[in-house]
């Protein structure tokens, strides 16, 4: 089965061919950080137009470098949720025409399951039950994934997500937007250990998680160095705070696998790109005999791949959608819109 999938839920139109949910025959994706940065973050409405400029030449490329063209293309994988609604309005009604005028199936696909799915591309031999860890710029989500398109959801962030953290803190620090690569990389030349930064632990749910604090917490550091006229050194202070992030991902990712007794654990979403993050993780995960998967860096990041993935497996699953389909901006994970 070749999926033609479409992805722009946020600040990347893209667009890839997938062969059985685990090929990808291509990978194509236009970033519009450059645009954005201007403005130090996404502007929703810059965004829809850009994706409206680039989606048709985004999927023409997909298609050419898959070597094929829209007669090869059993069904059409889409993006319809969450993100910025007029951003997923664009893949949405682009996917739905292309499957009119070829009378295909389309395929709704939820953002974090085509997250979660990147794994299945870059490890062929990961079969559900695993446990998997999203850290995203939007979402950080601990899931059991019981099976193909079946989640169940053990944590979730109370305030910031683990990335939008990274984003607050290297903008406080002057590093700039994005900020999750960007302090992953000056942590290299910092002491994780220069300053004390909290692990919040959420009472009474082992589960979720809180990042706000950790971000004010390093704020509050920031200005009290101010006042005092100490010098800070932004590589201790993006060290230590990475070092916080990573101790609290693990710990309640161990403790998930604890209780759950799996074997296999695997972690998506942009910040699972981090190299302290994988690293971490490989670690632990070899010291409990855990199997650790993460997809490669850029198949972390939002592309069209992941969808493609995840389509595949709504399609084996009988899953497709009418004409009706609509962008749903706070789509839950395991929610579907029939
Ligand atoms: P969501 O998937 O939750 O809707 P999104 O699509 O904007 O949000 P992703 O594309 O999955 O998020 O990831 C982007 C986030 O990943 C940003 O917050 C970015 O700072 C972060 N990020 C990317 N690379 C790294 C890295 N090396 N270290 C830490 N964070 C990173
Ligand atoms: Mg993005
Ligand atoms: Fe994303």
């Amino acid at each position: 089965v070749k999926i033609l999938a479409i992805e722009s839920s946020c600040d990347e139109t893209a667009a890839a061919v997938v062969v059985n949910g685990r090929e990808a025959l291509s990978n194509v994706i236009s970033s519009q950080i450059d645009l954005h940065t201007l403005y130090g973050g996404v502007v929703p409405e810059i965004a829809s137009r850009k994706h409206i400029e680039n989606i048709n030449y985004v999927i023409e490329k997909a298609l050419s470098d898959a070597n094929c063209t829209l007669d090869d293309i059993d069904a059409i994988g889409v993006t319809y949720g969450p993100g910025l609604v007029g951003a997923l309005l664009v893949g949405v009604a682009e996917a739905k025409a292309i499957c009119f005028a070829k009378d295909i199936p389309l395929i709704g696909v939820h953002h974090i399951e085509g997250h979660i799915c990147a794994n299945y591309v870059e490890n062929k031999e990961l079969e559900p039950p695993f446990v998997c860890l999203v850290v995203s710029g939007g979402h950080t989500h601990l899931v059991v994934v019981e099976d193909y398109g079946k989640y169940k959801i053990l944590g979730k962030t109370r305030d910031d997500a683990a990335g939008e953290a990274f984003d607050k803190v290297a903008r406080a620090i002057g590093l700039g937007y994005p900020g999750g690569p960007k302090i992953d990389k000056i942590s290299k030349e910092g002491n994780p250990h220069a300053y004390e930064f909290p692990r919040t632990k959420i009472t009474n749910s082992i589960y979720d998680f809180s990042f706000s604090g950790l971000k004010s917490a390093v704020l509050n550091q920031l200005n009290l160095s101010k006042m005092k006229g100490e010098e800070i050194n932004p590589a201790d202070v993006a060290a230590s705070f990475q070092k916080s992030v990573v101790d609290t991902l693990v710990s309640r990712a161990m403790i998930a696998l604890e209780e759950t007794g799996m074997k296999k654990f695997a972690i998506a979403g942009g910040v699972a790109s981090n190299t302290a993050i994988r690293a971490a993780f490989k670690e632990e995960c070899e010291k409990r005999g855990v199997e650790f998967y993460h997809p490669s860096p850029i198949l972390c990041t939002d592309n069209a791949v992941m969808i493609g993935s995840a389509a595949y497996y709504e399609y084996k699953n009988g899953i497709t959608h009418s004409w009706d389909l609509n962008a749903i901006p706070n789509l839950k994970l395991g929610e579907r819109y029939e």
